[in-house]
């Protein structure tokens, strides 16, 4: 996904549920895995190359980091870990196929229809996310050298698979699941947080 749409899912997924400084730092963080370091050797953070059992533990892991930050009053270090676990899940659907295989059991579905945790769709053997061909495949990330690199490309290439920017097959879905799945992370961690915590996590009372 593009920084611009990682940025209009998770202000739209959590404006509401966040002070304005910890919503920064959510995004900060979030815009932060697609630092170039973290293009390479990376593939769990953005789901790439078929890293689903890695991305999945990944999620996991910082559902704890924010739990046990939390639990130490570190509410900064929460809105990191959680941030950088909305950027991955945000980029499930942006990477995978997970939205043309939901399409293919709901042809006449509209975007905001999309379930993005469907666990036997999650877990299907047919899911599959673009596959990074380097070196060439860095090229199809410069505008101008993409027409021409693309059709050298594999189907299973990122360049081919990803959902990234509107002007891709499908964005309006993948939109669409990365947004509700933002705000089931978001559900997910606050079911088991105590109420001051819950208020630490909000961003409540900071300056
Ligand atoms: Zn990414």
């Amino acid at each position: 996904m593009k920084a611009q749409y990682h940025r209009e899912i998770t202000i739209q997924a959590l404006s509401h549920s966040f002070g304005p400084a910890a919503l920064q730092t959510i995004i900060a963080a979030n815009l932060g895995q697609d630092a170039l370091r973290y293009q390479f050797g990376h593939d769990h953070f953005h789901f790439d190359n078929n890293s689903f059992a890695a991305g999945n533990a990944y999620i996991q892991k910082l559902r704890q980091t924010v739990w046990d930050a939390l639990e130490r009053n570190e509410a900064r270090l929460a809105h990191e870990n959680f941030g950088r676990l909305t950027h991955t899940v945000q980029d499930l659907y942006a990477h995978s196929n997970y939205i043309s295989l939901w399409r293919q059991h709901n042809p006449a579905a509209a975007p905001q229809e999309i379930d993005p945790i469907i666990p036997w769709l999650l877990q299907n053997p047919l899911l599959q996310s673009g596959k990074l061909y380097y070196p060439l495949e860095a090229l199809s990330f410069i505008p101008f050298l993409k027409p021409f690199v693309v059709p050298l490309l594999p189907r299973d290439s990122h360049a081919w698979m990803n959902i990234d920017e509107p002007a891709c097959q499908n964005f309006e879905f993948a939109f669409a699941a990365a947004l509700k799945r933002s705000v089931s992370e978001y559900f997910a961690i606050i079911e088991k947080l105590p109420p001051r915590q819950k208020a630490l996590f909000a961003g409540i009372n900071m300056t």
